[in-house]
C-alpha cells in the first residue's frame, strides 16, 4: 500500500551509540512528535529468530560469519512477515518507544548485546528490510514523526522534511554505552568488548549492499563527540522548528 505523507517527517540517521535515541526522545519531548524506533523492528526480528533457534549457531558460534543460506533466508524473512509489531510512546520510561510484538512488551528483551548482534545480522536480508518498509512509512507518514535508523532519508523517506546524520568517534560511542549499561544497572561488559561490538556492526552496517549506513547528500551531519546532550538537541531542535516548526 502507498503511504503519503499527513505532515512533517524529521529522519535521523547514523551508526550504533551516537545518541540517535536519547536524542529523538528530547527532541519529541520538545516538540510534541511521535518516536519511531526503526532499529527496534529489526531487533524484534533478531529475538524472534534467536527464540526459533533459526540462526543461533551462526551468531553465538561465529558472529562474522552472517551470510545465511537461502534457506534460512527465507525462514527469517517469512518469519518477519509474521509478526506483529506496535509501538507505544510513553516518554516516562526508558527506552520510551515501548515495543510490543504479538501482544506481549519485549522493549527489554531486545536491547541485550546478543539481539544487538543478530539484529545487524538479519538487516542484510532483503526480505527483513521488504517487510519492514511498509509499517515504516505507514508510523511516518502519519506525521509528526522522528524517525531514527540507518537508511532513513536514503531509503524509507527519501522525501523526509529534515534529514540528520548523526557521528562521534567509536571510542566516544562505546563510553556512553558503558555508562548507560551501568546506569540502567545491567551486566556491564568490558569497555573493550563494547568497543569491539560497535566497531564490527559500524563495518556489518556500513559495508553490506542492502541500504547500507551512509549520509543522505543533502542530510545535515552532526558531530556529536565534543557536545553534550543539551547542546546537541538544541542544535538540532533549532533546525527542526526553522524548517517545519512543532506540532
Ligand atoms: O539502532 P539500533 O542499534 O537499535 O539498530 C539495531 C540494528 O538494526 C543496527 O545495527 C542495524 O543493523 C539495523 N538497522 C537497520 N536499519 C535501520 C535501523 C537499524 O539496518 N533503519
Amino acid at each position: 500500500m502507498k503511504h503519503t505523507k499527513r505532515g512533517p517527517v524529521v529522519a535521523i540517521d547514523g551508526p550504533a551509540g551516537t545518541g540517535k535515541s536519547s536524542v529523538t526522545k528530547r527532541l519529541c519531548q520538545a516538540l510534541k512528535y511521535v518516536h519511531v524506533d526503526t532499529g527496534a523492528l529489526y531487533r524484534v526480528v533478531a529475538l524472534s529468530c534467536l527464540e526459533k533457534r533459526v540462526f543461533l549457531r551462526q551468531i553465538t558460534e561465529d558472529p562474522k560469519s552472517r551470510v545465511f543460506s537461502p534457506e534460512i533466508e527465507k525462514i527469517i524473512s517469512d518469519l518477519s512477515r509474521e509478526l506483529h509489531i506496535e509501538f507505544k510512546q510513553d516518554l516516562s520510561r526508558n527506552p520510551s518507544n515501548r515495543v510490543i510484538l504479538n501482544g506481549e512488551d519485549v522493549s527489554d528483551r531486545i536491547r541485550t548485546a546478543e539481539v544487538s548482534m543478530a539484529s545487524s545480522a538479519v538487516s542484510a536480508v532483503s526480505g527483513v528490510r521488504a517487510s519492514l518498509l511498509g509499517l515504516q512509512r505507514k508510523l511516518g507518514c502519519a506525521g509528526h514523526a522522528i524517525l531514527e535508523g540507518r537508511d532513513i532519508g536514503t531509503v524509507i523517506f527519501p522525501d523526509a522534511d529534515v534529514k540528520f546524520f548523526m557521528t562521534a568517534s567509536v571510542e566516544e560511542r562505546a563510553k556512553r554505552r558503558l555508562s548507560e549499561l551501568e546506569a540502567s544497572g545491567a551486566d556491564t561488559p568490558s569497555y573493550e568488548s563494547l568497543l569491539r561490538q560497535i566497531a564490527e556492526r559500524d563495518r556489518s552496517d556500513s559495508t553490506r549492499q542492502l541500504a547500507p549506513l551512509k549520509k543522505a547528500d543533502d542530510a545535515i551531519e552532526i558531530e556529536t563527540t565534543k557536545l553534550s546532550l543539551d547542546e546537541v538537541v538544541a542544535k538540532m531542535e533549532k533546525i527542526i522548528r526553522e524548517k517545519v516548526g512543532s506540532a
